[in-house]
């Protein structure tokens, strides 16, 4: 297999850097692609490499990522840094699936991942590219699972890890995770957006390796999804992948990932791609259904709060993505959400809010019409049941009404005298 050469090219002007040096971003401002040159390679020769690493006992390629390195990173096994991330399972939707009105659809469970969310599939790349550029620190601003994720794979190849979370509400588990990891967490007195502008300035003045999703390797990373569930379906392309959308740095990479193999003759057809916004941060969204330029959302607002952010950094990435696609784009409410979730929940699946988008996100294009009930669909779930535990019991106690939240389907518990009787009437009544 002839090794592809990797180099930078900004998306927006085409301007061309090689890998010497440390860069995000374009002279230009624009965000940076990873390309190869593609000539002369076989795509079927890769697909063969790629299934005969599928179950691998030793090396890189157990990992769901590493699996794929001629189109992530190629390195040699030991400049590597990876928890062998990825392999995570896809399930039958089950009673979310009948919920959606779809009779054909997956879900690909990314809060299986080691830290609980696909972050770890852009971080391991990340954080081997930061070993390839000497850092010995790394940065992200967070609204959770960025820094869980960073904070372990810093942990795990000796490097220090500096977060910058927004003020307000964050997932317990994912804070958790970032302190637990030994992450060094500033808490900044501002918003997403706020903490992302200032991690940008002090990776740029103090010499540290910025790890949000505007870094390219990380992209990389985040196409292995792509790549393992199409390995997983043997190669048959499903008719639609429907994922949320936060920073949108995951649904770039699912289209990069598209465009990659269907260049390379992997795939003959290519999947449409609906991205899932949530009502209260939806910048995405107002852009594209008022045909406006972009603008970011101010104050963006949602119980998912992965996704709360009114400035996404890969936007141009990710119309680029949509166009490549014949993608759309959709909206959900909060209510939209936690019922979805309460579904995934109950199909035994689990995930956290902003996962949930997937399966409320489809469900509300095939009432549209807009996708098909009889269409192959794959949800992507993000995150871990587990990464926000108080999302859930607000939904089955019923508490979430200041957010205008009603528990529709809640399930909650029963207080009752330890005796016999009390359990018949309380289980049995009916
Ligand atoms: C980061 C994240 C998202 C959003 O992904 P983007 O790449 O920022 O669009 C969605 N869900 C979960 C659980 C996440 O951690
Ligand atoms: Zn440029």
């Amino acid at each position: 297999m002839k090794k592809m050469e990797a180099y930078l090219k900004c998306i927006r002007c085409g301007k061309e850097y090689d890998l010497g040096q440390v860069r995000y971003t374009c002279d230009c401002g624009g965000t940076l692609d990873l390309k190869r040159d593609f000539d002369g390679v076989d795509g079927m020769e890769l697909k063969d490499l790629w299934e005969k690493r599928w179950g691998a006992r030793s090396g890189s390629a157990m990992s769901g990522v590493w699996r794929y390195k001629e189109l992530v990173f190629d390195l040699p096994d030991d400049k590597i840094v990876t928890r062998m991330e990825g392999n995570t399972r896809m399930y039958p939707a089950g009673k979310a699936g009948k919920y959606a009105g779809l009779k054909n659809f997956l879900l690909k469970h990314e809060g299986e991942n080691p830290t609980g969310s696909f972050k770890d599939r852009g971080m391991t790349c990340g954080a081997t590219a930061a070993k390839f550029y000497n850092a010995t620190t790394v940065a992200c601003a967070s609204t959770g699972n960025t820094s869980a994720s960073m904070a372990s794979y810093a942990a795990c190849s000796g490097m220090k890890s500096l977060i910058f979370i927004p003020e307000g509400k964050i997932a317990y588990g994912k804070l958790a995770q970032a302190l637990a990891f030994g992450g060094r967490t500033l808490q900044i007195k501002g918003n997403f957006d706020d903490a992302m502008t200032l991690v940008q300035e002090v990776c740029a003045k103090l010499n540290i390796y910025l790890l949000n999703s505007i870094n390219p390797f990380r992209i990389e990373g985040q196409k292995a999804i792509c790549f393992e569930i199409l390995q997983q379906l043997n190669w048959q392309v499903p008719d639609w992948f429907v994922i949320p959308g936060g920073n949108l740095g995951n649904n770039s990479a699912l289209s990069k990932a598209l465009e990659e193999l269907y260049t390379l003759g992997i795939i003959n057809k290519k999947p449409r791609i609906a991205v899932i916004q949530a009502a209260g941060a939806a910048p995405l969204v107002k852009m594209w259904k008022e045909h406006t330029p972009f603008e970011p959302v101010k104050n963006p607002e949602t119980i998912a709060t992965a996704i709360k952010i009114g400035n996404p950094v890969s936007y141009e990435k990710s119309l680029r993505g949509l166009k490549w696609s014949n993608g759309v784009v959709e909206s959900v409410t909060e209510q939209e959400i936690m019922d979805a979730k309460a579904m995934v929940d109950a199909a035994g699946i689990g995930a956290e809010p902003a996962s949930c988008c997937s399966v409320a996100g489809a469900k509300k294009l095939v009432e549209a019409g807009v996708i098909d009930p009889e269409a192959t669909v794959v949800g992507i779930l993000t995150g871990n049941i587990l990464k926000d535990p108080d999302a859930v019991i607000g939904y089955h106690q019923d508490t979430l009404g200041k957010l205008g939240i009603k528990g529709t389907y809640a399930n909650k518990p029963t207080v009752i005298e330890p005796d016999l009787e009390a359990v018949k009437a309380a289980v049995f009544a009916d």
